[in-house]
């Protein structure tokens, strides 16, 4: 094909043949029988055939006149109007009184009764018998240029391909997989999915019900599924250090805290030191829900591999949760007089200088940073493991490519990563297969859970007033600023605004400023504050969004509420309810509401249980979304739908094992049909 029409199918996603045997019908047209005009319905669209009993142009006056034309067909069970705003001489006369017309279109409801607006048509005669289609019409998604009548050419020469060459889309999955989950092989599948026979149970394919279409999810999904678990499997022949260490500084650490671990700690922090003890590197995930105690697991875990003789980095999604962790550790860490550094692309110069050549000598036990920390020019003596926090958007690769900086003398660093928003299992399995995971499923005793109200935004004063109650009777508030996140000016000018506004209307209390366009400085000032008790009201954007731990603040409220995720709420509401007093939060909306939005704040205010939002975010937004892979471009499922999908996941895992144990040879091409060439995870 030519340079033009390649564009347009790449904008689409299609390069190749197999391509465009994936790109899938939206849904399909019916013109495989000529409906009788009296059988007609509104919203269906059907063939129709008649006979003109009456062409005529009338004027229509609605502002301006505008003239159409108006034919009327009759076919003995009923009659229906044409109505073409378009049209030239011919067609008037063509459509002359006494023809024949087979028309398609949709049917609707009009002044005069049923009609069709432009619908396609052509003339037929009486004695000719003229053929509808064998099969459904498929009606593809299309782009600029390129029209259905352009793509459905192109997609039969493809089937026709499938008919004709064997090898093209050839089948991996053994025959015994088809015959128990009663599948159709691939290529019949495909076949069946574009063309669906006259007499195919439409309903069943609007759902993607139907056995062609859940064999063709069943695939992608699996070959997602097999890529992590070949992935985990090369990762399990690479060579770690083995961290073997008696626990001695674990142990100071805790004698030192107020307070007991939990029992679900304890489990974590046992199945991560053994895993740290092996000579393979550790690929853990830790799901805990906010406010869960993942610092005092990731310090633990950490002081195993410093007692061991590594480094151990910590990595953050935020400077301010960095800084944050910094205080923290640095507080836990001193009395074992243990070092402790911050690395963050703003710290520059000597300062820098200095924290590098303590990475390098080994010094530094502990460095804490962002994404920075492994952009830039930093060398471990021994890096024994590295912690990721708050990071369950870090897709595959990204896992990969941090693997790969801490690779030092043969040997790959262990790695643990921790997240508040659990993953479901079912996503797990396509998105994190390669991963161990622990969960810790209890909450330090004595936490009251918060309490969560939906208000629009119109009892503002109300919720001051609230405010200024919770203040005065010694409890501390976060106020929330949100704005259309592509905005951090605009985010931060609403908090600057804001605080302004809420420190003239409560003169009697505190109040301070964060946001992310403030120095570190200045940041870690307010914070430190807060924490203190020096101030009452924090004003601040979404940077406290993850991580951050002030226990006695116990009232949070959240500005348009309504702009902002599931997720995302649910780890901005876990920022109180960490200490022992009754906690509330307050989600402020702007109406109207749209139905998507209410859903959300129902579900907050339902429930407090993390896993219940995550399966609800799920539910709502689809998989992609909620691991922020669709920006990143990982986990791009073409046909399958995980929320409709899922419940094919255990069938999945079975013949995902089947396959590697029994046919591993038709593991890879399975991978590379559905993931393309350049998914090859494993060649780390
Ligand atoms: P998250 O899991 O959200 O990261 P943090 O690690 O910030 O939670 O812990 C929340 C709070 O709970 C912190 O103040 C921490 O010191 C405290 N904490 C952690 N473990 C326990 C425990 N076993 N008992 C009581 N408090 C704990
Ligand atoms: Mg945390």
């Amino acid at each position: 094909m030519g340079p033009r029409l390649a564009e347009r199918l790449a904008r689409l996603d299609i390069r190749t043949v197999q391509d465009l045997l994936f790109h899938l019908p939206l849904r399909y047209q019916d013109r495989t029988r000529i409906t009788p005009i009296g059988a007609l319905r509104p919203g269906i669209e059907a063939v129709i055939e008649g006979e003109v009993q009456l062409t005529q142009v009338q004027f229509a006056h609605r502002g301006i006149k505008r003239r159409m034309l108006l034919s009327q067909l009759h076919d003995g069970t009923g009659g229906i109007t044409l109505r073409f705003f378009h049209f030239n001489a011919a067609q008037q006369s063509t459509l002359a009184r006494g023809v024949r017309v087979r028309c398609f279109g949709e049917v609707r409801f009009g002044k005069a009764g049923l009609e069709m607006v432009h619908p396609e048509y052509r003339l037929v005669s009486e004695n000719s018998v003229t053929t509808v289609e064998e099969s459904l019409t498929p009606i593809y998604p299309t782009t600029a240029g390129l029209h259905q009548q352009g793509i459905r050419p192109l997609t039969q020469r493809a089937l026709g391909l499938l008919h004709n060459h064997p090898d093209t889309l050839r089948e991996w999955l053994p025959d015994a997989v088809l015959a128990r989950l009663h599948y159709p092989t691939l290529r019949e599948a495909v076949a069946y999915v574009h063309y669906p026979p006259p007499d195919a149970p439409l309903e069943l394919i609007e759902q993607g019900a139907h056995p062609a279409q859940r064999r063709l999810a069943f695939e992608e999904l699996l070959a997602h599924h097999l890529s992590l678990r070949l992935l985990r499997q090369r990762v399990q022949r690479h060579a770690a250090p083995e961290l073997e260490a008696r626990g001695k500084l674990m142990a100071a650490l805790l004698a030192a805290l107020p307070f007991n671990l939990t029992r679900a700690q304890q489990r974590v922090i046992g199945e991560i030191r053994r895993d740290l003890a092996h000579a393979t590197p550790m690929l853990r995930l830790v799901q805990g829900d906010v406010g869960s105690g993942k610092t005092l697991v990731a310090a633990c875990a950490a002081l195993h591999a410093i007692e061991s003789g590594h480094q151990v980095a910590l990595m953050a999604p935020t400077e301010l949760l960095a800084e944050q962790h910094l205080a923290t550790t640095r507080a836990w860490f001193a009395p074992l007089k243990l070092e402790v550094a911050l690395l963050t692309g703003k710290i520059k110069g000597k300062a820098r200088a200095e924290i590098l050549t303590h990475i390098a000598s080994g010094q530094c036990a502990l460095v804490i940073g962002t994404h920075a920390l492994f952009q830039e020019d930093v060398n471990f003596a021994r890096l024994g493991l590295v912690v990721i926090d708050e990071q369950h958007r870090f897709g595959v690769h990204q896992r990969l490519a941090l693997r790969t900086k801490g690779f030092n003398h043969g040997l790959y660093p262990h790695q643990l990563i921790m997240t508040a928003t659990p993953i479901p299992r079912t996503l797990a399995m396509v998105g994190y297969a390669d991963l161990d995971s622990s969960v810790i499923d209890e909450l330090p005793p004595g936490r009251t859970p918060v309490e969560t109200v939906v208000v629009a935004d119109t009892r503002r004063g109300d919720v001051v007033e609230r405010v200024h109650t919770a203040c005065r009777a010694g409890r501390q508030a976060y106020w929330v600023c949100t704005l259309i996140e592509e905005s951090e000016t605009l985010q931060c000018q609403a908090a600057i605004d804001t605080a302004a506004q809420l420190t003239a209307a409560l003169p009697e209390l505190r109040v301070a400023l964060i946001h992310g366009r403030m120095k570190a400085k200045e940041k870690e000032h307010a914070m430190r504050r807060f924490k203190q008790g020096e101030v009452d009201l924090l004003v601040a954007t979404t940077v406290i969004e993850v991580g951050v731990d002030v226990p006695n603040a116990s009232l949070m409220i959240v500005e348009n509420a309504e702009r902002l995720g599931l997720a995302q709420l649910h780890q901005l509401r876990g920022r109180v309810g960490r200490g022992a007093t009754a906690s509330h939060c307050v989600l402020m909306y702007h109406a109207p509401l749209s139905q998507y939005a209410k859903a959300r704040l129902n579900a907050l205010r339902a429930t407090n249980d993390g896993f219940e939002i995550a399966r609800k975010d799920l539910e709502l937004r689809g998989p992609g979304e909620v691991l922020g892979t669709r920006q990143a471009g990982l986990l791009q499922l073409h046909i399958a739908d995980l929320a409709r999908d899922q419940h094919l996941l255990p069938e999945i895992e079975q013949t995902a094992t089947l396959l590697l144990n029994n046919h591993p040879d038709h593991v890879p091409p399975l991978i590379r049909r559905w993931l393309g060439v350049g998914a090859q995870y494993g060649e780390v």
